[in-house]
């Protein structure tokens, strides 16, 4: 089987299994309680927290353990409205783009349901958010703000596409963001472990990310605080996570989180070096085989130049999209039905998000980057790990070429 799939790249790694084994059997205490195996589940917790504090470069009481990069979205998001609430304060002014993951979109439009103002931002057919609309629409907040009672912004904007792979200017957005006195939130559930994300440089004052995607277990994340953004709690109950979420604490996943996150930062560059060349070589070769093919977003091959970073060489190599991401269409084809027939060969791909498949609706990332609705049913989406061999990936482009030709025919 080869596996092409978001979700079978996700697989647990045996560092985090390792890591995780002793707080699944031993020490099963209660990080509240006093006895001596809930003490020590107390300093696996602590531990892990200062394990990804220093891998992100910041104070171990910025760091929240969550339940994953949903709940931590929904934090980030509910806690800058409900901060207004509090205060009685005009509502907050969402700000966010047109391709994020659902988690943020939809936490958005449940709050517009109830009346908080949300503004879209969009982006380019590369998936890069129009900085300009962008800053029009802070100037234009700034300026309400000196005539009626003050908002607060709240600029959540995603650090790289889980379908197209775009990673975004984010040091533009949280200058912008700085300038006009907004929290700039991003949801750096692809990127955490992927690329390097300077939170200083790029002044962003709160971020998610998700165990998951970096080979650590599934159903812990994390939120990021910037220390001194004052904020309500988002679960009520007991005073875990310095009383901001409330609830016993997921030991393993949080130990098993915080090892798979040390693993992928010190092997980030050498696996994100391999998958880029394998990334190259399938649009390449896609693109050779497949007549009408189309990447979809940033073509690597085209980008040279584009935002070079010097002080990242690492990041300029990745040409703005994320290493192990290829999402081609494939003109008068439908995704699901070519996703059919490779499983029949053993391969295993997906034509989008897994959040959205099942769903009959176009993905709402190719429409934003201006596809047409049959050009959006047309996607695939292969999501690499460095481990793929070429004699692998020649075997799927053949596959998804006879594939394509079979249907068209
Ligand atoms: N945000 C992005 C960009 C994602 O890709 C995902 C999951 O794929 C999420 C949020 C949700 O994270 P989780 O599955 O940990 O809730």
């Amino acid at each position: 089987m080869i596996y092409l799939d978001n979700a079978a790249t996700t697989a647990l790694s045996e560092t985090a299994r390792n890591a995780m084994e002793p707080y699944l059997s031993g020490y099963y205490g209660n990080p509240s309680s006093i006895y001596r195996f809930g003490q020590e589940a107390r300093k696996a917790v602590e531990e892990s927290r200062q394990t990804i504090a220093s891998l992100l470069r910041v104070s171990p009481r910025e760091i929240y353990f969550t339940g994953g990069g949903t709940e931590s979205d929904n934090w980030a998001i509910s806690s800058v409205v409900l901060e207004r609430a509090l205060k009685k304060e005009k509502s907050a002014h969402l700000i966010t783009s047109t391709i994020e993951h659902p988690a943020v979109l939809r936490t958005c439009s449940f709050f517009e349901s109830l009346g908080v103002k949300v503004s879209r931002i969009p982006v380019d057919k590369e998936g890069f958010l129009n900085l300009e609309i962008l800053e029009k629409v802070l100037q234009e907040e700034s300026f309400l703000r000196k005539t009626e009672e003050s908002s607060r912004c709240l600029i959540s904007v995603m650090a790289a596409n889980n379908e197209i792979g775009t990673i975004e200017n984010l040091k533009e957005i949280g200058r912008l963001a700085k300038k006009y006195g907004a929290v700039f939130h991003t949801d750096a559930v692809q990127a955490f472990g992927q690329i390097p994300l300077d939170i200083e440089e790029m002044q962003i004052d709160l971020l998610s990310a998700s165990s998951h995607k970096i080979h650590g277990p599934k159903g812990v994340g994390l939120l990021y605080i910037r220390k001194g953004l004052k904020l309500p709690s988002f679960l009520h109950g007991g005073a875990q996570e310095r009383g901001l979420r409330a609830g016993t604490e997921n030991v393993p996943g949080i130990v098993g989180f915080a090892a798979a996150a040390k693993e992928a930062f010190s092997t980030m560059e050498e696996r994100g070096r391999k998958k880029v060349a394998l990334r190259d070589l399938f649009f390449k070769r896609l693109l050779e085989e497949i007549p009408g093919a189309k990447i979809s977003g940033v073509n690597p091959a085209e980008a040279e130049g584009i935002g070079e970073s010097p002080e990242s060489p690492f990041l300029s190599s990745l040409h703005h999209r994320l290493p192990g991401n290829v999402h081609i269409c494939l003109p008068g084809v439908e995704g699901e039905s070519v996703l059919l027939l490779l499983d029949q060969k053993g391969i295993c791909a997906s034509s989008g998000s897994a959040c959205a498949s099942g769903s009959l609706e176009p993905s709402h990332v190719l429409l934003a980057i201006g596809k047409s609705h049959e050009e959006a049913y047309s996607g695939l989406r292969l999501s690499l790990e460095e481990t793929l061999t070429e004699e692998e990936l020649e075997y799927t482009v053949r596959a998804i070429k006879e594939a394509v030709e079979k249907l068209r025919g």
